[in-house]
C-alpha cells in the first residue's frame, strides 16, 4: 500500500491546554482515504485534509446501510512514545464485520499501517494531558450509486481522528443502567458480532427510554427470550458472584470487544474464575437480592471500565456495591489504563509503538 499526502493548508486552531476535550468534538487535519472497485480492489491510499466526503444521493450505504466501523485510541506515554493498543485485534474484527456485511476486506497489515501512518502525521494531535488520548475512528461504506440491493461494486475506506478527553473527569464513577425488556439489539444470525452502524441505528429508541427514566444505559437481554444478560448499551458487561467473574460468551450476538479480552485475560493471571456462560437476568437479580452480586461493570475503548451502581429491572431496583466503584473495578481500570498509557510494563505484547512501527524503505 503506497499512501500519498496532500497536506492542509488550513490548520486548525487545536483545543487550549486545559479546555475539556469532550468526547468526538474536535477531529484533526488530515484524513485517510482509500477507495476500493470491483476492477481495481483497494486504491488510491492517500491522507488528505480533513472536510467534506462528496458523494452521489443514490450511494448504496444511504438506502441499506451497508456500514461497518472500528474505534481504538492512541496513547501519549509520559516518554513521548505515541501508543496504540492491540491494533491488530480491530483490524481483525473490522475483516469479520466486513464479511458479515459482503464488504471489501481490507488486510490486518493495510489496516495498522493505515492507522499508523495517519497518527504518525498528526502526531501533534495526541493530546499529554492526564487521561486525555486520540480517539481512532475507522469505517468503511457502500458508495456505489444504485438502487436494489446486493453488495456494492465499490467502498470508501475512511480513517478520522478525535482528541478525547478522560471519559470521567471526576475519575471512575458508577453509573445507573436501565434493563431493557421490550426491545433487543441483537439475535442469533444477525449482526449482533459486527461492529456496524446499523446496530446502533435500532438501539436509539431504547437509549432514549432509558435516559427518560434516568438512567445512563440500557443492559440488553437475548433476542429470543429477553431473559439472558448480554451487553450494556456499547459496552460488553461483566459481573462479580460470589467470587467468580460471569460475561455474555461471544457466540454471535455480542461485539467481541478488545477490552474484554484484554480484561478476561488479566482477571484469569490474577487467579479468577472466568465463566463465559449465558446468565439469566432472574439469576442475577438473586444474586443481587441475597448479596452474592459483588461488583458488575462494562468494557469498553471508550471508557476503559464502567462501574455499574444500580440496576432496574421491571421496576425492581438494586444497588451495587453501595453505589461505589468496587475494589476489582478500580484495580482493572488502573492495571489496564496503566498498560494502554505505557506506566505499565506490557507483559503481553499488547502495546504498538506508532513510531518504531514505521516501515523502513
Ligand atoms: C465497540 C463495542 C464494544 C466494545 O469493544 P472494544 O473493542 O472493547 O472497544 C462492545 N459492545 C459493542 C456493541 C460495541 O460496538
Amino acid at each position: 500500500m503506497k499512501i500519498t499526502i496532500e497536506e492542509s493548508k488550513q490548520r486548525k486552531t487545536k483545543p487550549q491546554r486545559g479546555e475539556p476535550l469532550g468526547f468526538g468534538k474536535y477531529f484533526s487535519d488530515h484524513m485517510f482515504v482509500m477507495d476500493w472497485s470491483m476492477d481495481q480492489g483497494f486504491h488510491d491510499a492517500r491522507i488528505i485534509p480533513y472536510g467534506n466526503l462528496s458523494m452521489d444521493p443514490a450511494s448504496m450505504v444511504l438506502h441499506y446501510a451497508q456500514e461497518t466501523f472500528e474505534g481504538l485510541k492512541a496513547y501519549r506515554a509520559k516518554d513521548g512514545r505515541i501508543l496504540l493498543f492491540r491494533p491488530d485485534m480491530n483490524a481483525k474484527r473490522f475483516i469479520n464485520s466486513n464479511r458479515r456485511l459482503c464488504m471489501a476486506e481490507v488486510s490486518e497489515a493495510d489496516f495498522i499501517e493505515a492507522i499508523r501512518a495517519l497518527v504518525e502525521f498528526e502526531q501533534d494531535w495526541v493530546p499529554d494531558e492526564a487521561g486525555t488520548s486520540l480517539y481512532i475512528r475507522p469505517f468503511m461504506f457502500a458508495s456505489e450509486a444504485a438502487v436494489g440491493v446486493h453488495p456494492a461494486k465499490s467502498y470508501k475506506f475512511v480513517i478520522i481522528l478525535s482528541p478525547v478527553g478522560a471519559y470521567y473527569p471526576q475519575g471512575v464513577n458508577p453509573v445507573k443502567i436501565y434493563v431493557e425488556d421490550e426491545y433487543v439489539r441483537a439475535t442469533k444470525g444477525g449482526t449482533g458480532f459486527a461492529k456496524c452502524g446499523g446496530n446502533y441505528a435500532s438501539s436509539i429508541a431504547a437509549q432514549m427510554k432509558a435516559e427518560k427514566l434516568g438512567y445512563t444505559q440500557v443492559l440488553w437481554l437475548d433476542g429470543v427470550e429477553r431473559k439472558y444478560v448480554e451487553e450494556v448499551g456499547t459496552m460488553n458487561v461483566m459481573f462479580k458472584i460470589n467470587g467468580e467473574i460471569v460475561t455474555a460468551p461471544c457466540d454471535g450476538t455480542v461485539l467481541p470487544g478488545v477490552t474484554r479480552d484484554s480484561i478476561l485475560t488479566l482477571l484469569r493471571e490474577w487467579g479468577y474464575t472466568i465463566k463465559e456462560e449465558h446468565l439469566a437476568i432472574d439469576d442475577l437479580m438473586a444474586a443481587a437480592r441475597c448479596g452474592q452480586l459483588e461488583e458488575a461493570w462494562g468494557t469498553g475503548t471508550a471508557a476503559v471500565i464502567s462501574p455499574i451502581g444500580e440496576l432496574n429491572y421491571k421496576g425492581e431496583i438494586t444497588t451495587i456495591h453501595q453505589f461505589k466503584t468496587g475494589p476489582l473495578t478500580q484495580r482493572l481500570y488502573d492495571t489496564l489504563t496503566g498498560i494502554q498509557w505505557g506506566d505499565i510494563e506490557d507483559t503481553h505484547g499488547w502495546v504498538y509503538d506508532v513510531m518504531k512501527n514505521k516501515p523502513k524503505i
